[in-house]
């Protein structure tokens, strides 16, 4: 079988999520984090290349507390239109390697995993992109939708709610530090999935628990069934 090279989840049946921030860093991305130190969770920052440049403590701040940054390419440039408007190929590699070196030299630690903004990728494209720099093509099964254009952002209660009711295990939360009302949805959020039960992983650590046989394990009825 060809290696997996996009995810939207994990199947498991353990209680974990992958809580993702896209689209910093900003200067209040440090409440994020701040949000995460006194929970002692873990979460995923798909940065993008310019800002990152721009803000690099941050960066290391979120290095040094054992998150991982994320490729969200330099300057959050679609990487996929319809024709006639394809983007050239070109402009796709520049765009990514770009950021992958921004946060290279910013932290010392190589990005492993893409979120195209939009999620706009194709097949074709996503191949390429796990040729050509070994990264894992990361979308998302949880959307609070604080970040739909043409929509109003969700209060702190509406994105908590949003979140709840998609949520479940080897999931993979979408969310945007880039917008100060989805920053303070955030410890209450984090809260409500503590109760739950959920543990928080980084992205590469939820797809190293990937296990191609859960995915396929019968039920005892689904056994019989077959028998
Ligand atoms: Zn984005």
């Amino acid at each position: 079988m060809p290696p997996k090279h996009r995810y939207y989840s994990v199947p498991t049946k353990k209680k974990v999520v992958a809580f993702t921030f896209d689209d910093g860093p900003r200067p209040w991305t440090n409440q994020v984090l701040d949000a995460l130190k006194e929970r002692n969770l873990r979460g995923t920052f798909y940065v993008i290349g310019k800002d990152a440049l721009r803000y690099p403590k941050i960066l290391k701040r979120m290095v040094a507390e054992g998150h991982e940054i994320g490729n969200h390419t330099m300057t959050h440039a679609w990487l996929f239109r319809n024709p006639p408007n394809e983007v050239p190929h070109r402009v796709v590699e520049q765009e990514i390697r770009l950021a992958h070196e921004a946060i290279l030299q910013t932290t010392g630690v190589a990005p492993k995993t893409i979120r195209p903004p939009g999620g706009l990728l194709t097949e074709e494209q996503s191949r390429w992109v796990y040729e050509a720099f070994g990264y894992v093509d990361v979308h998302w099964s949880v959307n609070p939708g604080d970040a739909t254009p043409g929509r109003a952002k969700p209060s702190t209660a509406v994105f908590r709610r949003r979140v709840l009711s998609q949520v479940g295990p080897g999931k993979i939360i979408l969310s945007h530090d880039l917008w100060k009302s989805t920053v303070a949805a955030i410890p209450s959020t984090l809260d409500a999935l503590l109760a739950e039960g959920y543990e928080f992983v980084t992205v590469s650590e939820l797809l190293a628990i990937d296990d191609p046989y859960e995915a396929v394990q019968w039920t005892a009825e689904e056994t019989k069934a077959l028998q």
